[in-house]
């Protein structure tokens, strides 16, 4: 059976529980599959696609070909090269073949394959959600969402916001804001904090980047600060894409011009690096060094000279 996005339904890659980088406090943060953007940077780069995908572990596998010769809709491949001296095997999953039933991974006798994305309930995220309560009250923290994007799974997102609603739980939603104006209204009205990640502040820039425009970003932000929504920008700064003091010149308007006075820095990082070689996936970024707060004190030091509290 071929399941898809519903109101009871969504596809989550994870649920982190005791997060404390999602908003205030104690927090579970659910991570929901599917984004319309497609950052070449992006640290999670298997929330992107809005199906299961399978990773594959080379460290673990023997190279037996189980997967190869089980999959029913002939999806892998063993890939052999040996232009650079010794034979190297590779497994490649082909994501349009593959249907994500995962008789691969069941099948696999070391464990090198793993399933990206699980299709869940309301109620079970609901439930995981719940089992951590006392920790939200005693610390001011509560639920989280995240993605890849929640405003490609409306739905689902709502349904879940109104039940965590129902036992006055405090939501965050993490998003790029890239959403048609009714339906960011319709999820964003229920979130009590929303950790609006700000890539670029001119649209060139922008498409380059990400594969999309920030006109509807920008102006979805300008109608959450005017609707008195809890705001609160958070920038990746990543070398190359958005790091010059022009750019945080630039970001600083914006800013100034939607009427918020502060955002967060995130200095670039590798950390997402394996999990695009476990996709299959190449990293644009494997030879750029990550940023630390201590490099980017000048470029912070723009912000603050244009009216923006920038904190890390
Ligand atoms: S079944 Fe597992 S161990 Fe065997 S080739 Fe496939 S990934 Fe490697
Ligand atoms: S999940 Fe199913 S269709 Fe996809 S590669 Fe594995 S066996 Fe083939």
């Amino acid at each position: 059976m071929t399941e898809s996005f519903s109101a009871q339904r969504g596809l989550v890659f994870n649920i982190q529980k005791f997060s404390v980088n999602d908003g205030p406090g104690i927090r579970t943060a659910v991570f929901i599959k599917g984004c319309p953007l497609r950052c070449k940077w992006c640290a999670n780069p298997e929330s992107q696609s809005r199906r299961i995908q399978i990773a594959w572990d080379e460290t673990r596998c023997i190279h037996c070909r189980k997967c190869v010769m089980t999959c029913p809709e002939y999806a892998v491949t063993q890939k052999r090269d040996d232009s650079d001296g010794p034979i190297v095997r590779s497994i490649k999953i082909d994501e349009k073949k593959c249907s994500g039933c995962q008789i691969c991974v069941r099948g696999c006798p070391a464990k090198a394959l793993s399933a990206e994305g699980e299709w869940k309930t309301v109620d079970e995220v609901f439930a995981i959600c719940m089992q951590d309560l006392p920790f939200y009250e005693e610390s001011g923290g509560g639920v989280t969402l995240s993605g890849g994007e929640v405003l490609s799974s409306p739905d689902f997102a709502v349904a879940l916001m109104e039940r965590l609603k129902t036992e006055g739980i405090h939501i965050a939603l993490e998003t790029t804001g890239f959403a048609a104006p009714e339906v960011f209204d319709r999820v964003t009205d229920l979130a009590d904090l929303l950790l609006f990640d700000m890539k670029h502040w001119n649209e060139k820039g922008h498409i380059e980047g990400t594969g999309v425009s920030n006109l509807p970003i920008l102006s979805n932000m300008k109608r959450a600060v005017e609707k008195g929504t809890n705001v609160l920008p958070r920038i990746p700064v990543i070398p190359g894409f958005n790091d010059t003091l022009e750019d945080a010149a630039g970001l600083s308007a914006r800013l100034n011009e939607i009427g918020v006075a502060q955002a967060q820095l995130l200095p670039f990082h590798q950390f997402g690096e394996n999990k695009y070689h476990h996709l299959g996936k190449t990293y644009e970024y494997s030879q750029v060094p990550a940023y630390h707060p201590e490099d980017l004190a000048e470029y912070r030091e723009v912000f603050v000279k244009n009216g923006i509290k920038a904190f890390f």
